[in-house]
């Protein structure tokens, strides 16, 4: 009997242009599908609890595709480069296939599995979450970038990605299958209480569910650049929790976007930005928790051990702040687990400017609750709005929300999101204190426009001293 191969996935639980699986089938050998919860690998990021969600319907429709290909999906749980040790000692493999991940803890965790593997099993890691490997792209001297601009023009060199790979039609299966956990006994979806109704309600998670959204997408591709901005409108893809959990790949949304016509640059580049803040943690690799300006290091923040700094960061977290854009996308959030893209700038700069609490709190928040939770694309867009970031606006820029809320047209949004609110016309329901028509059930804002500008042009004083 040939030995098999372990197909291990992780944040690419798919079975189209999945170059791991493809390698795994074409070697012939038996494959042994592993999915690894893996808490315990030090310095780990745990998923928040949103992305747990994703991961258990994700899981469960894995598995049932695997199985109509007559395969199925082995769970284990524990260290990966302990469990991936057992398992390849326990069937013989004689290699274990996997997608290349840039998370620090993924790249030391491959690094640990090619140490534990037993002899004669070998690590085989594939390309294929990004347009491109991260790194690969470089500067005319052989550099890395750090600025998206010139990053996304060289990259554009290199497209269009390689044409997607087909799914397998039969996968070899091992004559006994190794013991799996219990999706159910991980605990992942909420309990006491389920909070999850919202979720299930939007999302379809699993690679059936990408695709959907994918084709869904395919009438509004070429309207994207005009309605992206439009909270009140579904202008953008929804595929974020898709791509991050790499039920799709970014390949297939390219070509597929691509084949649908128009002007669809705009959207192009938006998944560039996927690739971009990859290339950023392979640089920066503790990005998710430190200024990368150390002049910002300086910044007073004001200290969540101060109940009133608490409660002013409870009221964001709970969307009951007083400014109904902020307050609709953060209720949103809550939610449905996703938040329009305009939407996270205006919250995240409000949560550091107007209230001047460190973007790392924020960053957390939206680890925790958002189903698209990515340690790149979150840490490089709370470092852009924060200015700390290798490449990001200015600290001083401070948005207005309730200019952003009346330009990209929120009333319908904040209508949707903020039910007290609903009888309000414009232009009172962008902002209901100043109109004297804030309803007695809405909070008055937890501070002023002009006030809070001024605390932070002041605070910003320390970071240019
Ligand atoms: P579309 O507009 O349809 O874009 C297509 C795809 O391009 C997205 O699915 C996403 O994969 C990628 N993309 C688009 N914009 C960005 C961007 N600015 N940065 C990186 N990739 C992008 N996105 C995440 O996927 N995970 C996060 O944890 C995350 N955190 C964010 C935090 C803040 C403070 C901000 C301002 C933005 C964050 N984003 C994050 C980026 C962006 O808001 C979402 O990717 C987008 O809203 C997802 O909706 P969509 O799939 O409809 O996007």
């Amino acid at each position: 009997m040939t030995a098999p191969v372990i197909l291990w996935f992780r944040r690419d639980l798919r079975l189209a242009d999945q170059p791991a699986l493809a390698a795994a089938v074409a070697s012939g050998a038996p494959v042994i599908p592993v999915f690894i919860l893996d808490d315990d690998t030090p310095k780990h990021r745990k998923m928040g609890a949103a992305s747990r969600w994703w991961l258990h319907h994700s899981l469960m429709a894995l598995d049932a595709d695997l199985r109509g290909l007559g395969s199925r999906l082995i769970l284990r749980s524990g260290k990966s480069d302990e469990i991936l040790n057992a398992l390849a000692a326990e069937t013989g493999a004689s290699a274990v296939h996997c997608i290349r991940h840039y998370e620090p803890w993924w790249r030391n965790a491959e690094k640990a599995v090619v140490n534990a593997l037993p002899k004669g099993c070998e690590l085989v890691c594939h390309d294929g979450n990004y347009l491109l490997p991260a790194g690969s792209v470089t500067t005319g001297s052989g550099g890395q970038y750090k600025i998206y601009t010139p990053f996304m023009r060289a990259l554009w060199q290199h497209m269009p990605p390689a044409v997607p790979l087909a799914s397998p039609t039969a996968v070899t299966v091992p004559d006994t299958w190794p013991d799996s956990e219990n999706l159910g006994d991980w605990n992942l979806l909420p309990t006491k209480p389920d909070w999850s109704g919202g979720m299930s309600e939007m999302w379809t998670p699993g690679e059936k569910g990408a695709q959907a959204r994918l084709a869904a997408f395919d009438d509004k591709a070429q309207y994207y650049d005009e309605k992206r901005n439009l909270p009140s409108v579904e202008g953008s893809s929804f595929l974020s929790p898709h791509l991050h959990f790499g039920e799709i790949s970014p390949a297939a949304c390219w070509h597929a976007t691509m084949r649908a016509g128009g002007s669809v640059d705009v959207f192009l580049k938006e998944l560039v930005w996927r690739d971009y803040a990859q290339n950023v943690i392979v640089q920066f690799p503790e990005y998710g928790a430190k200024n990368a300006r150390d002049a910002f290091d300086k910044l007073p923040w004001r200290d969540l051990s101060d109940p009133a700094v608490m409660a002013d960061f409870v009221a964001w977290t709970k969307g009951r702040t007083g400014y109904p854009i902020v307050d609709a996308g953060m209720r949103q959030l809550w939610a449905t687990g996703w938040m329009h893209n305009r939407v996270r700038m205006i919250t995240a700069s409000f949560l550091i400017k107007h209230l001047l609490i460190d973007w790392r709190e924020g960053e957390k928040w939206f680890w925790d609750t958002l189903v698209d939770a990515d340690y790149g694309s979150n840490s490089v867009n709370w470092q852009w709005t924060a200015g700390t970031g290798v490449d990001s606006n200015m600290f001083v820029r401070i948005m207005a929300p309730l200019s952003q809320s009346e330009k990209f047209d929120a009333a319908r949004y904040i209508r949707e999101w903020v039910p007290e609110l609903a009888e309000l016309q414009e232009p009172a329901i962008h902002d209901p204190d100043e109109f004297g028509a804030r309803p007695k059930s809405y909070p008055r804002k937890v501070i002023g426009h002009k006030a809070a500008r001024e605390r932070a042009l002041k605070a910003h004083e320390a970071v240019k001293g």
